[in-house]
């Protein structure tokens, strides 16, 4: 790839999609003094609302496309599952990064799989279910599984566990007898997660492991640095940054892990863009993943980051706003260490994400202390 143009402070940014981690790369970029354009067809959408300029069109609307790829000097992506081809049309008239083959691979279950296996990173036992006969060959330690859309699936939607052949069938026509992945279901003793970022020039930077508690499919507590064995850390690293290179990924990637009960690493997933997980680098670190994808898509240096503080991320669901009312955040708010980011979408539902309140501290521990009293404070469920 070629390097891209250094886009000096002033310039105008695209992201395409308007969701809350558009709205935190927005808030990125405006602090080094860029502009912003975003395309969400959402009238409301929360990064369209703080965003210099807010384009109200489809991800397919070429007008809108090409208008993005006009007034942006260069243009992200923010969620998943952006169209390919959105992002190709983009690419032949604006810089984009992370590219449309890289996100393509992260957009396919089945396509990374194959990845990690050409970067010798190792996974789950798994099998591609794209018919009949594929059901037929599943071999018997697949089962139980998790049976898993090869697209489209994000917060634990489209997927099943099934036990057995019968399931695994039923499962499969219930998820609309699209290609899908059986994985094994391993018996996890914890989730981690690795977000790095990587030029055109083949710099990596990244930051120490997260550790993920999920509630429900969806993400729940983050804690940073994950509390996790050194030689752990360190592969899951290298892991990462072998993906990243053998992708040519230029941008911010997130790498999710499982570590089974063995204590072994088994990739699970990529995300073409800042994650969950990593939303404690903006409280506990000096460069936070937003920053550098802004730097990515600038061409400016990375700078290795400092972690500051031990750090506990709790996601605020819209189950915690009572017939639509937020929950009261006097307390939280009056916390030394908590720092509340609201992301502004006006309608609160089950599931929805709303905020996300970060706890920060000299120690894990002191930062345990203090999630787990505001939790109670918001009456979130303890883990
Ligand atoms: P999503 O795109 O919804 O995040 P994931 O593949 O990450 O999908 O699965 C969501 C969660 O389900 C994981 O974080 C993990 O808790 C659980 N899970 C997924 N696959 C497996 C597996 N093979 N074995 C055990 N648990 C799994
Ligand atoms: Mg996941």
């Amino acid at each position: 790839m070629t390097p891209p143009p250094v886009l000096a402070p002033g310039a105008t940014l695209g992201v395409l999609g308007g969701g809350q981690l558009g709205r935190m790369f927005v808030h990125a970029a405006q602090r080094l003094g860029y502009r912003c354009i975003v395309l969400d067809p959402d009238p409301d959408s929360p990064a369209g609302r703080v965003a210099e300029r807010h384009l109200r069109a489809d991800y397919l609307d070429e007008q809108a496309l090409d208008a993005l790829a006009r007034e942006a000097a260069a243009v992200t992506t923010e969620f998943e599952n952006v169209p390919a081809q959105a992002l190709r049309r983009l690419a032949e008239r604006a810089p984009v990064a992370p590219g449309a083959a890289a996100v393509a691979v992260c957009q396919d279950r089945a396509l990374e799989k194959t990845l990690f296996a050409r970067c010798g990173v190792p996974c789950a036992p798994h099998a591609l279910i794209d018919g009949d006969a594929a059901l037929a060959a599943v071999p018997g330690p697949l089962l139980p599984g998790i049976l898993k859309t090869a697209q489209l699936g994000y917060d634990g939607k489209g997927q099943r566990g099934v036990d057995d052949r019968a399931q695994l069938a039923a499962a499969w026509r219930a998820l609309g007898g699209v290609r899908c992945v059986l994985e094994q279901r391993l018996a996890l003793a914890s989730e981690i997660s690795v977000v790095l970022a990587r030029t055109s020039g083949d710099e990596i930077v990244s930051y120490p492991p997260f550790r993920n508690l999920h509630r429900d499919g969806i993400l729940a507590v983050t804690q940073w640095p994950a509390a996790i064995d050194a030689a752990l850390a360190r592969d899951a690293d290298r892991a990462a940054r072998a993906l990243a290179r053998a992708l040519d990924y230029v941008g911010v990637l997130c790498v999710e892990f499982f570590v089974d009960q063995a204590g072994r690493l088994h990739a699970n997933e990529m995300a073409p863009r800042p994650h969950n997980s990593g939303h404690c680098t903006i409280d506990a670190a000096d460069v936070s993943q937003f920053d550098w994808q802004v730097r990515t898509l600038a061409g400016l240096p990375l700078a290795a980051p400092r972690v500051h503080s031990s750090a506990l991320m709790l996601n605020l669901l819209g189950d915690l706003w009572r017939d639509g009312q937020p929950p009261d955040w006097t307390a939280v708010l009056a916390m030394p260490g908590a720092r509340l980011q609201l992301y502004g979408k006006r309608e609160a539902r089950p599931g929805r994400k709303m905020g996300h309140l970060t706890l920060t501290a000299g120690s894990a521990e002191a930062a345990e202390a203090l999630a787990r009293e505001a939790a109670r404070q918001l009456g979130l469920a303890p883990w």
